[in-house]
């Protein structure tokens, strides 16, 4: 079978289904090539942050409409402390399942007769002439004029196209994860996403209905032999105990393996890499979604330019890697000071400590992960001087509430 369009996008995530859909209004021929039944499940905290839902909303679906729950801050647990964080300016984050999130996604590409879905195993890249135009899959091959590689952080496309044009992601270990979701048992979820840092575990659990949480938890591969056995187990031994004493698994457990990775480089007259395919923020963030809407908003904007003219083509693509890696930059260097810190135990216990005793700059931290908007001036003695300290602006002081805003 042989397919031609004028986009090819290889992954039907998050960042493949918001890119074939703003392409799909735009009326643009496109092929998505997913190699699961979509919605497809996989291992997520499923924590929609503040950023996250502006994203979803300017791509026209309201988080607020989709089954979930709100949540308003971050709240840190090691065996010892706790410190717990709001957003800034009430800005509120949305748990929402992950097959939830992408089936409304799905839905909406329902109508747009200029995008073709099909289901294959995409397993290389097609190059001629040194230019990527299309890809090979174990049912066919999918030509186009422009390509993205959306298909996650072990991404087949990306990989091919490392090297020799640009250096591979820098997976310097691997990681797993387990995730599974739990109904309380009457208990409220709670207003804040709890991270427990409790080395070489670190348990997530969000809020992802009015009585049901999310537990998911990174771990090392000792830690993974152990967790599964009896997750539900495992979580009523934390310091959560108590949360999970009456809960009911209402979800299938799954694992997952996941390399530390870092943006990638891109290839000239390659695919443009969007959302994990292109490296970039830690799980231990909670924005991989958030990023993956943001550069598929992006991708949309640059391929739009490519396919009007293709002469630009290649400073349109540079322009689209440049823009990735600045959106990443900050949070990659946030993200490695702060997952060598809970790396250890002691570690995770002297940041508690910090935060409880520098509240200022605690709450400078959170605006990294809560802001609506990327993070772009990340400063690290901004953060180190509490005399800086952010303070909401009148107006919205005044109208006071939880808001997902706009993008
Ligand atoms: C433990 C953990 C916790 C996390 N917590 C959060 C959180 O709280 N909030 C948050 O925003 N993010 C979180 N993330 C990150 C988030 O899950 C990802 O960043 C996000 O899913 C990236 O979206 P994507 O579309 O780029 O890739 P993916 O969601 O991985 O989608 C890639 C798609 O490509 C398909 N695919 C892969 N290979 C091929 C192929 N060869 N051919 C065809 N199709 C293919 C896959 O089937 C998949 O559907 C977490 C991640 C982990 C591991």
């Amino acid at each position: 079978m042989e397919r031609e369009a004028e986009v090819l996008i290889v992954g039907g995530g998050p960042a493949g289904l918001a890119l074939a859909l703003r392409l799909g209004r735009a009326g643009r021929r496109t092929l998505l090539v997913e190699r699961a039944p979509l919605p497809r499940d996989k291992v997520c905290g499923e924590g929609l942050m503040p950023m996250g839902c502006a994203a979803l909303a300017a791509l026209g679906v309201e988080p607020a409409q989709l089954p979930g729950h709100d949540f308003h801050g971050i709240e840190y647990r090691g065996r010892h402390r706790r410190v717990a964080l709001d957003f800034p300016q009430g800005a509120a984050g949305r748990g929402i399942r992950r097959t939830v999130l992408l089936a409304a996604l799905h839905a909406r590409l329902a109508g747009l007769p200029a995008v073709t879905q099909l289901r294959d195993i995409i397993v290389a890249p097609l190059v001629e002439g040194g230019r990527v135009v299309g890809a090979r899959g174990l049912r066919g091959v999918y030509r186009a004029a422009v390509v993205a590689a959306a298909d996650g952080v072990h991404s087949r496309l990306a990989a091919a196209l490392g090297p020799p044009l640009g250096p591979l992601p820098i997976a310097r270990g691997v990681r797993y994860g387990v995730r599974q979701h739990f109904e309380l048992g009457g208990r409220p979820p709670g207003e804040r996403v709890r991270v427990g840092l409790f080395a070489p575990h670190h348990v997530y659990l969000t809020p992802t209905g009015p009585g049901e949480l999310l537990a998911t938890t990174m771990t090392d591969a000792a830690g993974f032999r152990a967790l599964r056995g009896d997750y539900l187990g495992f979580l009523r031994a934390t310091p959560y105990g108590a949360l999970f004493e009456a809960a009911r698994p209402a979800s299938r457990r799954l694992g997952w393996v996941h390399p530390l990775f870092e943006a990638r480089d891109h290839a000239p007259g390659g695919a443009l890499l969007l959302g994990d395919a292109g490296g970039g923020a830690d799980p231990c963030l909670g924005l991989g979604i958030s990023l993956a809407l943001l550069t598929s908003a992006r991708a949309f904007a640059s391929m739009s330019a490519m396919l009007e003219q293709p002469l630009a083509r290649l400073d349109e693509e540079r322009a689209f890697h440049e823009h990735r890696r600045r959106l990443f930059r900050h949070y990659g260097r946030f993200d490695t000071v702060f997952r060598r810190l809970i790396s250890t135990r002691s570690g995770g216990e002297i940041l508690l400590w910090a935060l409880q005793h520098w509240p200022d700059t605690a709450q400078q931290l959170l605006r990294i992960v809560g802001e609506r908007q990327p993070w772009r001036t990340l400063s690290w003695c901004a953060l180190a001087m509490p005399w800086m300290r952010w303070r909401p602006p009148a107006a919205s002081r005044a109208a006071g509430g939880k808001q997902h805003g706009r993008a």
